[in-house]
């Protein structure tokens, strides 16, 4: 998977490649990242991106033909890529998303800058546009880095493990399980008994319970969407149940 990032700050990318997974993908040639300096399409000699908006109002806009042409320029290098515009106002990236992203066989991301894009850029020249929350950065740089970082661990080979990210939180529609290392015993704290015993049946049901009852506790939204076992019903009610007992006990 190729990342082409267009931007008008290239080296805030190199903090990608410190450490962890996304260096040993790039490495392991798993992963590539691209920059594009967007200034580079500037037409004038101060390299000028960026006007005042017409209609007036604060802030300036970023100019469309040096973007264009930068866009036109990864898209004539990638031409199998998707391209990618990150703005507030797009589709939210969540666990779905990401994995979608992780079957193009590249990515161009688009950041920008000051009080965003050219409209018709904006229309013309992007296949998505997303969000990676609902706030406001001031730049797309934060929010590229965030894709690339979650869009690599996905790509086949890039874990260690090959199971973790099947494991985690949202691959499986739920908040992944508590989890423990060593020592036993931590400033009076244990490690429940269970996941010392040996006996993997008894651990899988208590890491799914588990699972369960903390994505209720947590994210109960997700619940709702999400096909449940018998099992995991069986947990919700005796849960249900032990509410209810409370309430029926401190009830006037
Ligand atoms: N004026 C724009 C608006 O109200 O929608 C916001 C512009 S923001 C200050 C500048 C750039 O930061 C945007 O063009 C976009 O690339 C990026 N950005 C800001 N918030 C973002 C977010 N939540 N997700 C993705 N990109 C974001």
């Amino acid at each position: 998977m190729n990342f082409t990032v267009l931007t008008l700050f290239p080296e805030m990318f190199s903090a990608l490649q410190v450490g962890g997974i996304v260096k040993r993908s790039v490495e392991s040639h798993r992963i590539s990242i691209e920059t594009i300096d967007i200034r580079d399409f500037a037409s004038d000699r101060h390299r000028t991106v960026d006007d005042r908006p017409y209609g007036g109002g604060c802030g300036m806009v970023m100019k469309p033909e040096p973007m264009a042409e930068a866009i036109r320029h990864a898209q004539g290098k990638y031409p199998e890529a998707h391209t990618v515009l990150l703005t507030p106002q797009g589709s939210l990236l969540d666990h779905a998303l990401a994995r979608e992203l992780a079957g193009f066989a590249g990515l161009i991301l688009i950041c920008g800058r000051y009080e965003g894009i050219d409209e018709r850029v904006c229309q013309d020249f992007v296949d998505e546009e997303l969000s990676i929350g609902d706030y406001v950065l001031t730049g797309g740089e934060l929010a590229g880095m965030v894709v690339i970082d979650t869009v690599s661990r996905l790509i086949p080979g890039a874990l260690g493990n090959e199971q973790s990210a099947d494991e985690d939180s949202f691959s499986t529609g739920l908040l992944k399980h508590p989890q423990y290392t060593r020592p036993r015993s931590f400033e009076e704290a244990q490690v429940p008994d269970v996941l010392l015993s040996g006996n993997h049946e008894a651990i899988r049901q208590w890491r799914r319970k588990a699972s369960v009852i903390r994505t209720f506790l947590k994210r109960p939204d997700l619940l709702l969407d999400q096909p449940l076992t018998s099992e995991d019903v069986k947990y919700l009610k005796r849960l249900h149940q032990d509410i209810e007992a409370i309430i029926e006990k401190h009830s006037p």
